[in-house]
């Protein structure tokens, strides 16, 4: 059995052990939390047969928030779990139900061609099956409590989940990613992720404050699995927020600010791989961050023009 009943599930996207959703049992009974893209539907109805359910004995559909590869088949998946309802946070709620605006953003950062390839189409959620959860909002799995906190930072339609159970928290991508093959006899590594167009760096910090505030065991992040040493990896990110907000600050100055970013933001996470003792060769730690290292740079250079457009208007 799963401990605390809680099983994590690759949903294949993008490559093995990039995106996880989680599946939470109770007697019974299932949450899950996030589900991948349409793709990910058959992985994550696998992993209610590996546990003894059945569709119908899912009552939660919980989103971290509104990103693609944590949110895109859940109107896919809810078609098939007749008893779920989807909890969302307020700000991504509208989007579940008319997904028009989260495609036309997506397919901004990504372009129409991986869309296609990645996401398909994107399925609206039923308003009525749809329960926005606010700060501090709590239910139940069977008896088993679980609380929602609103975390800003990576995305402002993001939250974080609480299992009281397993002391642990289903973190999204608020606490970073911690890719397995990072792992050496130091523990885990994490790195921010900063993807368009939300990223705020303060408000990031102060959310992974307060994950820590709860005394954590572990965290559940996205991209991917259960991470434990949290107060170690939560000085981490702080550290590395800061440090790329730096390289964002200097870059803005540059003839080409993405290229100046994208080498700078290379440069600092083989450096802090290096410094976590991992050993692979640089192409190797080149292979596993590239698309991170490209969609961090460009949420920071969204960032950096919100920053000069406040202070333009000041
Ligand atoms: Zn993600």
């Amino acid at each position: 059995m799963a401990e605390h009943g809680i099983t994590t599930i690759d949903t294949g996207f993008q490559r093995p052990n990039f995106d996880a959703a989680y599946l939470i049992v109770e007697n019974g009974r299932g949450a899950f939390v996030d589900c991948g893209t349409n793709h990910s539907v058959p992985a994550m109805l696998q992993a209610l047969a590996g546990n003894g359910l059945s569709p119908a004995d899912v009552d939660w559909l919980v989103l971290t928030h509104v990103h693609l590869d944590h949110a895109g088949g859940a109107g896919a998946l809810m078609r098939e779990l007749p008893n779920a309802r989807l909890l969302v946070h307020p700000r991504g709620a509208p989007h579940m139900v008319d997904p028009s605006k989260l495609i036309a953003g997506a397919t901004a950062v990504y372009g129409e061609a991986e869309m296609a390839r990645s996401y398909g189409t994107i399925l609206p959620v039923p308003a009525a099956r749809v329960i926005e959860a606010p700060d501090g909002f709590e239910f139940e799995l069977s008896g088993r409590p679980l609380r929602c906190i609103d975390t800003p930072g990576h995305a402002r339609h993001h939250l974080c989940l609480w299992d009281a159970r397993s002391r642990s928290w289903f973190t999204g991508d608020t606490f970073g990613l911690s890719y397995r093959e990072f792992d050496t006899v130091n523990g885990a590594f994490a790195l921010p992720t900063t993807t368009p167009v939300q990223f705020e760096p303060e408000a990031l910090k102060a959310s992974i404050g307060r994950l820590l505030d709860a005394g954590p065991e572990a965290m559940y992040v996205t991209h991917y699995g259960r991470v434990t040493g949290v107060e170690r990896l939560a000085g981490l990110l702080a550290d590395q927020i800061d440090a790329m907000v730096a390289a964002a600050r200097e870059a803005a100055h540059a003839e080409d600010v993405h290229a100046t970013l994208v080498s700078a933001l290379e440069a600092l996470y083989l450096q802090q791989v290096r410094a976590h003792g991992v050993t692979l060769p640089d192409d190797g730690i080149r292979a596993v961050l590239a698309m991170d290292i490209e969609l961090n740079a460009q949420g920071l250079e969204v960032w950096l023009q919100r920053q000069s457009g406040q202070a333009a208007h000041s």
